[in-house]
């Protein structure tokens, strides 16, 4: 039986008597807001499934996967509950919903957590076919979030929260007597020499409603970005319920190596969470329980619990609060201009940090954080590509990305194109770093000692924006670093970046004769 004849077959009847609520595709929840305040036997939901939004950019595959499997077995599990659901594929969400209103009367919905289906809605707000109530998914206040002189900080943020909420506070003091454990949670992960096995990554049966939408993809998207990982793929509330099991049962050893990067393993003991949770199948609350409640060591659990009340309202409170980064005075802070290399869609750069994360993100949407910040933003930013351009990219590669999350990450974080707006300093790093932190030298052509030539960028990247960064008290003793440097030092890392340059434009794979036939330090 395909979808829409189970749906038939569970739902219940219809009616203009019935509260009708509006669930997004990226509020999948009977748990919290409209859906959770009502009984089942008196609520309706309407779920619109949008063909032209699936289709508004090259989405990787496990993205549309993730979002169209959930959104129809979420339909079946409310429908199942008792909710009757009104199951519409529409290329508008206004007109879905406004023909929905004209039917049963005005639907209720939590406001969205992307500005652009804010966008989208706009209309059936306006006609007033759709009532928006505050998002009842996050755990953060508008208070929270408070701006110093132009400028929002997540430590402020996350401390205010903290005090607010109570959570790992005695007494009016942090547990452990610090706020952040940050400084104990970088460990590079050699299991080689002792360190913890990590988990496999879960996987997941199919189910009717999955094998469907494969093949909606594989026809209708077929040539969207990467490879469809079926099994990767937690579509039900009990999958996705195993995910936050597995997330907490490697809990432990997420602090220590929470920066750790290796091929061995792309997830390490991270939890894969985010797509989960930024489509409401997982509630940020139910992650936080379930990490203030285990067993595990403070830095861990703090490390936990600062990612899910920390950055991650943190990120859509400054979204929120900036109008996406409409408000702030720039978005390109370091004038970076050069379009993005062609090994970002997966050619071989020849660096293997580079093309190990790139590959793992078209074959499952995914990498944790590091590979993210480090590897991925980082080199970008050294090189100058275009920080949106960048963005765009993070966008339709990556499974959990949705605008409040993803621009944030990459215009403050990643790239510092807003400036200070949300973050005290760029962070970049040469060889050193990715050489401490993962085991991608090991099978490089370059060595991160001599050949390598992200040491070069990094200077060059310095030098280059010495006048941007002239003021930032965070930079200066790099930019310190960087003057010392010989003027035949300087020139050389710029010879290096213009042939690391050329080589990326043109999608051909470098080698170290290509820089020097010495070494490069
Ligand atoms: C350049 C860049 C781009 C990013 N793009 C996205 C994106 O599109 N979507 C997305 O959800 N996250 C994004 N992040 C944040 C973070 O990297 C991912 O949330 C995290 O790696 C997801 O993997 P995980 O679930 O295994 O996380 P874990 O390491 O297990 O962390 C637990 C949870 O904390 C939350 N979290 C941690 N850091 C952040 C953060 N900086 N912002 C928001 N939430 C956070 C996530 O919900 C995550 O699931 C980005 C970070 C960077 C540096
Ligand atoms: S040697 Fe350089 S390019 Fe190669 S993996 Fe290490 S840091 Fe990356």
């Amino acid at each position: 039986m395909g979808f829409f004849d189970e749906l038939a077959a569970r739902n219940p009847t219809a009616s203009p008597t019935k509260r009708w609520i509006y669930a997004p595709y990226d509020q999948l929840t009977a748990s919290v807001g409209p859906l959770a305040e009502q009984s089942p036997g008196d609520a309706c939901l309407l779920l619109v499934e949008n063909p032209a939004k699936a289709a508004r950019r090259n989405y990787h595959k496990q993205k549309l996967l993730l979002v169209l499997a959930n959104q129809r077995n979420f339909a079946l599990e409310q429908a199942e509950r008792g909710v009757h659901v009104r199951y519409v594929i529409a290329d508008d969400y206004a007109s879905a919903v406004a023909e929905t209103a004209a039917k049963y009367g005005p639907l209720v919905a939590m406001e969205p957590a992307e500005r652009e289906l804010h966008l989208d809605l706009a209309p059936a707000v306006a006609a007033g076919a759709l009532h928006l109530v505050p998002h009842a998914g996050f755990l953060s206040t508008a208070d929270d979030l408070q701006q110093s002189a132009g400028v929002y900080r997540m430590d402020a943020f996350y401390k205010r929260i903290r005090r607010r909420t109570g959570v790992l506070m005695d007494g009016g003091k942090p547990i452990g007597g610090r706020f952040s454990f940050d400084g104990e949670n970088r460990l590079p992960w050699r299991p080689e020499r002792g360190d913890p096995a990590a988990p496999k990554p879960l996987q997941f049966a199919s189910n009717a409603v999955k094998d469907e939408v494969v093949e909606l993809i594989e026809r209708r998207f077929a040539g969207h970005l990467g490879t469809l990982r079926a099994e990767l793929a937690p579509t039900t509330a009990v999958e996705a319920t195993a995910v936050l099991e597995h997330a907490t049962a490697n809990l432990a050893n997420f602090g220590p190596f929470e920066d750790a990067m290796s091929t061995a393993s792309g997830q390490l003991f991270h939890s894969k969470l985010s797509a989960l949770m930024n489509l409401h199948r997982v509630l940020p609350r139910d992650a936080l329980a379930r990490a203030l409640s285990a067993p595990v060591p403070i830095a861990s659990k703090e490390g936990f619990v600062r990612q899910i009340l920390g950055w991650r309202e943190f990120v859509w409170r400054v979204h929120r609060a900036t109008d996406g980064f409409r408000s702030v005075p720039t978005t390109n802070a370091l004038s970076a201009e050069l379009p993005l290399p062609r090994a970002y869609w997966g050619t071989r750069s020849g660096l293997v940090c580079l093309d190990h994360c790139v590959g793992q993100v078209l074959a499952t949407g995914y990498t944790h954080h590091i590979p993210r910040l480090m590897v991925l933003s980082n080199l970008a930013t050294l090189l100058g590509i275009s920080p949106r351009e960048l963005t765009d990219w993070f966008w339709v590669a990556f499974e959990d990305a949705f605008d409040w999350v993803v621009e944030p990450n990459v215009l403050a974080m990643g790239t510092y194109a807003v400036g200070d707006v949300m973050t005290t300093k760029p962070y970049v790093s040469g060889a050193a770093y990715i050489s401490k932190m993962s085991n991608f030298c090991e099978g490089c052509a370059f060595d991160p000692k001599s050949t390598c030539p992200i040491t070069r960028f990094y200077w060059n990247f310095l030098e280059r924006n010495r006048e941007a960064l002239r003021d930032n008290v965070r930079v200066k003793l790099p930019l310190a670093a960087a003057a010392k440097r010989s003027a035949a030092d300087r020139e050389e890392d710029g010879r290096v970046v213009g042939i690391a340059r050329a080589k990326l434009a043109a999608g051909v794979t470098m080698v170290p004769r290509d820089f020097s036939t010495k070494t490069l330090f």
